[in-house]
């Protein structure tokens, strides 16, 4: 697609008089840059690239769209997996890579202000020394910005034991499509004045609002990590073994499923050691937190018997940290590597956690009706399975007209398990064609109507699924 070379040049000037030149680009590398995330290999060219860098300078651009409708799509770090940031009816795209300031940590109430431009994992880092940390840790962490996770409600490995983004925002500056600015709750743990429209703006992908700070709430940090590595033969046995674990009361901090055909492709491409007895099919790698290792290895031998009778082939504990790592990098690059392999399609599949080895099987019977190959990996510990539809082969034909109807089946699965089509990816472009799977026309309703009270005119991420 490209872009509209007629997009007026009175906006332009308009532009560069508010953020001055080196802040507006229509650049065509620019443009390309922020034409993609990392979905599929869609992408969509903006007319102008604005890189604002205070809150006054978005909420003039918004005033300024709104009267001239413009579309205008947020973008964070661009990892999204739906599409969501894609400007898909050209316009302007806001980077928000200049809100990248910490401005404020609240020790004695464990509370952090930032902008949202700032990196999940560059937080991380910083509050180290501060001995309290942010939780939510997206496998895109070490890129993806905070505004990013916001918009997606993101989770991640160790969301079993300490939620999702959802769960740590107290307080939002919001720049509404008026150019109005708000804040939309209180820095408390307890709020109970009217609806949430913090909660409102946490999964909002960028269609209400930009979100321009946030307060998010912080808990002590662990120093202590173990991981736990246990090959199955079968993907039911290493489900029920983390139902086993979880109902006989233990608390790790994750527990993630990798398909061994996900991980052959991450071993080949990263020329890494990786334990893989006979008969492997499904391996679980389980975290442990706390502040004592001796402790925790002691509730890794514990573990130990759960992991047999569920029937795992093997156990193993990392001999050093650099085990540790290789392990984590395995876990969090396999994504990006399996969908190097083919063009593919990715499915955020979520059902209550003990439903997981029904979606599974499901899956892998619907992929054999349908003749595709999927390569399944994700977060165990909460239901979340992220299924990786290969192309492979497959006919043009095939892929775009039989493949859906998979996909449709396969949601259709998650729904009848009391799941839904996203966990963590939101809906964004993609998902869009498969949410009457789970929406009804009262759903739609609801939702178009919070979206007219906040962007009567649709200017904010347009051609999207509202
Ligand atoms: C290798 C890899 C691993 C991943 N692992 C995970 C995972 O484990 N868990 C998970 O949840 N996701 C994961 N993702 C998906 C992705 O990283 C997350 O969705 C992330 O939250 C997106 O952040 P971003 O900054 O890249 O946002 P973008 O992709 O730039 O934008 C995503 C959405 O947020 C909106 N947005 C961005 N900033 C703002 C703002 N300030 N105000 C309002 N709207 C805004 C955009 O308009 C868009 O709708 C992964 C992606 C990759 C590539």
């Amino acid at each position: 697609m490209t872009n509209n070379p007629s997009f007026s040049q009175n906006h332009v000037s308009w532009f560069n008089e508010l953020l001055g030149h080196a802040n507006v680009s229509q650049n065509s590398n620019d443009l390309d840059e922020v034409s993609r995330d990392y979905t599929e290999d869609l992408s969509f060219l903006p007319d102008l690239l604005l890189t604002p860098n205070t809150t006054q300078q978005i909420s003039s651009i918004l005033k300024y769209c709104n009267e001239n409708n413009i579309p205008i799509y947020t973008r964070g770090a661009g990892t999204g997996l739906s599409g969501a940031c894609l400007p898909v009816r050209g316009g302007i795209v806001i980077s928000m890579k200049r809100f990248n300031n910490i401005l404020n940590v609240d020790k004695e109430n464990f509370q952090v202000t930032l902008e949202t431009g700032v990196v999940n994992a560059e937080l991380k880092e910083y509050l180290k020394p501060y001995g309290l940390t942010y939780p939510p840790d997206p496998a895109s962490m070490g890129s993806s910005t905070i505004g990013g996770n916001i918009a997606h409600g993101a989770g991640g490995p160790k969301a079993v034991k300490y939620g999702t983004t959802r769960d740590y925002v107290l307080n939002l500056e919001v720049v509404l499509p008026s150019g109005e600015i708000i804040w939309t709750g209180a820095n408390t743990l307890k709020n109970s004045t009217g609806f949430s429209l913090t909660q409102l703006m946490v999964g909002s992908e960028g269609l209400l609002g930009i979100v321009t700070k946030a307060v998010l709430k912080l808990v002590p940090l662990k120093t202590e990590e173990l991981l736990i590595l246990a090959p199955f033969s079968d993907a039911s046995k290493a489900a029920k073994c983390v139902n086993d674990i979880l109902l006989n009361g233990f608390e790790p901090a994750g527990i993630e499923l990798m398909e061994v055909s996900g991980v052959e492709i991450a071993i080949d491409f990263l020329k890494l050691p990786f334990p893989k007895p006979e008969k492997t099919e499904i391996y679980l790698l389980i975290i442990l937190d706390g502040n004592n290792i001796e402790e925790l290895n002691a509730i890794a031998e514990s573990l130990y018997p759960f992991l047999d009778e569920a029937g795992a082939l093997e156990v193993y504990l990392p001999n050093n940290s650099e085990t540790a790592s290789i392990w984590w990098k395995i876990r969090r690059s396999l994504g990006e590597l399996v969908k190097q392999q083919s063009v593919y399609k990715e499915e955020d599949t979520v059902v209550p956690r003990a439903k997981l080895p029904e979606l599974i099987k499901g899956v892998k019977e619907i992929g054999t009706k349908y003749g595709f190959r999927s390569v399944c990996y994700g977060h165990a510990g909460d239901g979340n399975l992220h299924v990786n539809i290969l192309k492979d082969e497959m006919s043009e034909k095939q892929w775009t007209q039989e493949v859906p109807k998979g996909i449709v089946e396969i949601f259709e699965l998650c729904k009848l398990l009391g799941g839904t089509i996203s966990g963590e990816h939101g809906i964004g472009l993609v998902q869009s064609p498969y949410l009457n799977v789970v929406f009804t026309d009262t759903h739609y309703e609801l939702m178009r109507g919070i979206k007219r009270a906040f962007d009567p005119k649709g200017i904010l991420n347009p051609g999207k699924w509202l």
